[in-house]
């Protein structure tokens, strides 16, 4: 990282760690050192690290909650900008079913307070731990649902602390995609149009998809959800990526403390002391014995933030790691 003194900013110091692991900033627990976490309080601090960054021409990376990042064993050489719960707050709007909240605020707690509204439209992301920033970014959600559906506008931030609104046609959402994925801009707030429905039978529908959610998916181990996203080629052949992986035989598949889930086989769960390299063959195995049997390359949810700050998905990263390695060396068959 260039020479660089974070107190030029007029961040305060209480916002600024060095040298912190990223192991504590990732739901799946794997990751080195970042050489700058920041965790700014507002709009005002944001613009102001913005700046330095792009002045200083920084590495960095955006992060909300981590649940979807795999971060490397060889950590960060760089400044990890983080979007957490200082940018909250929430308004709703029941008389136009709208809300407005903060990139940081927490997405269960959203989807609870939109059901006691009496608003429906994002139930399906009940379950889903992570920011709303970092939910429009990937627009995610559950049930092949997306919370794109219900954007209106996003508030973003550029790396000169200016704020843009863009409209829900600037944001290209497809399926697990959005431009905000481009980079370029940092999301501060998100409005959203729900419609009106009833409290009590969307209060129903939150518990039973819970229940659904905590029969299906890894109770303990540390994980960061689906590790692939679905393609409907493949699904009319093999069922979805879970299916798909344990008809290949892999379920239950372990690399040192890395494992693919013994209970949802698109999960890849951390048993302790996983490293990212682990999940990386994982990763690489699950997808070439399913296209053996398929002739579908599976592509990653989740995505691998590399030492040097790109963000990409976690396939691209395993089919470069697999490819340097020599073909005795690769990912043993299951058991
Ligand atoms: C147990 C578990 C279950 C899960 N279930 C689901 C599920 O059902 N459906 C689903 O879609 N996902 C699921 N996920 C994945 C994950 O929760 C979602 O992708 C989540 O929306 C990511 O939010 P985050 O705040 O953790 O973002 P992060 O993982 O921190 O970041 C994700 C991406 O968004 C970018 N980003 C984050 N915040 C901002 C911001 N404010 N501005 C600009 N860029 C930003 C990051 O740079 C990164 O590229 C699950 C994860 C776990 C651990």
């Amino acid at each position: 990282m260039p020479e660089t003194d974070f107190s030029k900013t007029g961040v305060p110091a209480a916002s600024i760690r060095h040298n912190v692991m990223l192991s504590s900033l990732s739901r799946w627990r794997i990751g080195g050192a970042a050489d700058v976490v920041m965790t700014p309080r507002d709009e005002s601090d944001l613009a102001a690290i913005l700046r330095y960054i792009k002045a200083a021409a920084v590495p960095h990376v955006i992060i909300g909650d981590g649940s979807n990042l795999l971060f490397d064993d060889a950590g960060f050489r760089g400044v990890i900008v983080h979007i957490g719960r200082s940018f909250g707050g929430c308004d709703i709007s029941p008389d136009d079913a709208t809300i407005a909240a903060g990139a940081g605020f927490w997405v269960p707690s959203l989807v609870r307070h939109s059901v006691n509204a009496g608003l429906a439209g994002i139930i399906h992301a009940i379950g889903i731990p992570g920011t709303l920033g970092g939910l429009v970014v990937m627009n995610g959600g559950s049930q092949r649902k997306g919370i794109g559906d219900h954007v209106v506008a996003v508030e973003a931030m550029d790396y000169e602390g200016r704020l843009h609104r863009l409209e829900k046609a600037d944001l290209g959402f497809a399926y697990r995609r959005s431009v905000l994925q481009d980079g370029g801009l940092v999301v501060t707030r998100v409005l959203l149009q729900l419609t009106p429905g009833d409290a009590v039978a969307l209060r129903r529908e939150a518990i039973s998809i819970m229940a659904a959610r905590r029969a299906k998916f890894p109770k303990v181990r540390a994980n960061c959800g689906s590790v692939f996203v679905s393609d409907p080629k493949l699904y009319a052949l093999m069922g979805p990526p879970g299916e798909a992986i344990e008809k290949a035989g892999l379920k239950g598949l372990r690399m040192n403390g890395a494992q693919i889930s013994p209970e949802h086989a698109n999960f890849i769960v951390n048993n302790g002391g996983a490293h990212s390299e682990d999940v990386l063959r994982l990763i690489h195995e699950a997808r070439a014995r399913v296209a053996e049997a398929s002739g579908i390359w599976m592509e990653a949810e989740v995505r691998h933030v590399r030492p040097d700050g790109v963000i990409r998905p976690a396939h691209i990263s395993a089919a470069e790691l697999t490819a340097s390695l020599s073909s005795d060396d690769r990912c043993p068959a299951p058991l």
